[in-house]
């Protein structure tokens, strides 16, 4: 008599991987933590040729070629410069933006 019908479940933790949807801290200890992150995205396909990747409002969809993120905050809060605000931009993400520039 034999009660061991060899199927074994394969269990095997080596081959566990763990595949975490969209969380990509892509080892880059600049900035990334930054509020104005939620509010952009990054626009690899209209990157192509430029050596830093552009940056589009989600809100007004505006495109910015360069500056980083400092650029876009500026855009979001209407800090005085050479950014023009954004006019799609909810106040209360205005304001957020503002308390995180002051600290
Ligand atoms: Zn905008």
């Amino acid at each position: 008599m034999s009660s061991h019908d060899g199927s074994t479940p394969s269990s095997d933790p080596s081959t566990a991987q763990s595949s975490q949807p969209s969380i990509s801290m892509s080892s880059g200890s600049r900035g990334r933590t930054d509020l104005a992150w939620g509010h952009c995205r990054e626009a690899p396909e209209l990157s192509v040729g430029c050596k830093k990747t552009k940056l589009v409002c989600l809100y007004c969809v505006k495109v910015f070629a360069g500056g980083g993120i400092n650029r876009f905050k500026q855009h979001l809060t209407g800090a005085k410069g050479e950014v023009e605000q954004c006019r799609k931009c909810p106040p209360d993400v205005r304001h957020q933006m503002l308390i995180s520039i002051d600290i």
